[in-house]
């Protein structure tokens, strides 16, 4: 992993043992070690309490107590915005410019991440933090930080994200899945100079749980509705026909439920993902139609100068039913809304007007 691998492991015993942590107005049990220095967290620490707006820590009520009256991030998050959609926003935060913000950060993630290190050379990240803040509840603006994720500032490998955290509290509501998909958006793969990235591996069990799925979804979606965003209205309409679908053949005058074939690098470049990530999703979807023959088909990719070599996974042609992929979004109740919305982006990730040119 990245820069400055500290010799910790998760079931290292040199780590703090800090069996609960009151974040904010939250109490809840930690899973793994975290790394907090021992003279200000005793080794076996019942109680850590932590600032829900800067993740300053102390084992002392009234020390904690005392700083959330005066803590600098109460009215906002250090950082720029860079999406923001329903009361979701995500925060771009530099750890050089917010060193200690960052470190702190990264300890307390340490406490729910498994074998990921938590390194204090945070100035090479980025930090993005996922917050929350009722936009129906104009009373109560205070924003909630859920969850984040970092990335290198500058990837040999592309990797576009290397720690993914959703806080134990907000877990389960879906909010990895608008991580991961704002990290795939934020490693710019669309335009010129962006790179086909994925998460650093290796992943632990439940990361390479959650990125599976995420991946199978993506590529379902793509499968679906073509390649990239539709206008809401017809992603609600196909929303209501992959609810609503019997196993019957479709009737009406579309018939949607063709054949795809295409390469894997193809559908790699449509979604910005990985040869390789693509064959993962397609796989455990089991969504692939057998081929008929075992006929290589290397010709026809005259626009692939970099895919000769054999063990290339990009050249592989795969050829997918609409009707199973439907039948696979149905089986696993896949929104076909991605939960990422093109239109949340701001600053420089916004979507161009369309006189705006490419
Ligand atoms: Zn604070």
């Amino acid at each position: 992993m990245a820069p400055g691998k500290p010799p910790t492991h998760s079931k290292s015993p040199t780590g703090s043992n800090v069996k609960n942590v009151v974040l904010g107005d939250l109490l809840f049990k930690t899973w793994y070690q975290s790394i907090y220095p021992e003279d200000l967290v005793a080794k076996d620490t019942d109680r850590l309490y932590v600032c829900r707006w800067c993740f300053r820590y102390s084992c002392d009520v009234d020390a904690y107590v005392k700083h959330t009256r005066v803590c600098d991030n109460k009215a906002s998050p250090p950082g720029t915005k860079v999406y923001e959609h329903s009361g979701y926003s995500i925060w771009e935060v530099d750890g050089e410019e917010h060193k200690l913000f960052a470190q702190n950060l990264s300890l307390f993630a340490k406490l729910f991440l498994d074998h990921k290190s938590v390194f204090f050379d945070v100035a090479s990240f980025l930090f993005y933090l996922l917050t929350f803040s009722d936009p129906n509840d104009t009373q109560n603006q205070d924003c909630r930080i859920l969850g984040y994720f970092s990335k290198e500032k500058m990837s040999w490998d592309a990797n576009n994200l290397a720690c993914i955290l959703i806080f134990p509290p907000y877990q389960h509501k879906q909010l990895g899945k608008l991580l991961m998909g704002v990290s795939y958006k934020l490693s710019g793969w669309e335009g010129d100079g962006g790179l086909i990235g994925s998460p650093e591996r290796p992943l632990s069990e439940m990361g390479w749980r959650s990125y599976s799925r995420f991946w199978e979804e993506r590529v379902a979606r793509y499968l679906l509705l073509g390649s990239q965003r539709q206008d809401s209205e017809e992603t609600q309409l196909q929303q209501q026909d992959i609810t609503s679908h019997t196993t019957t053949t479709p009737e009406g005058s579309k018939r949607r439920h063709s054949t795809e074939s295409m390469t894997v690098r193809e559908m790699g470049l449509a979604v910005g993902m990985l040869a390789e990530d693509i064959i993962t999703a397609l796989k455990s979807m089991g969504v692939v139609e057998p081929e008929k023959s075992q006929k290589k088909r290397k010709a026809h990719q005259p626009h692939s100068p970099d895919t000769n070599t054999g063990a290339d996974h990009g050249v592989q042609t795969v050829k997918m039913r609409k009707s199973t992929v439907l039948e696979w979004a149905k089986a696993h109740r896949v929104a076909l809304q991605d939960p990422v919305r093109e239109d949340g982006f701001l600053g420089k990730w916004a979507p161009k007007s369309p006189h705006e040119g490419p």
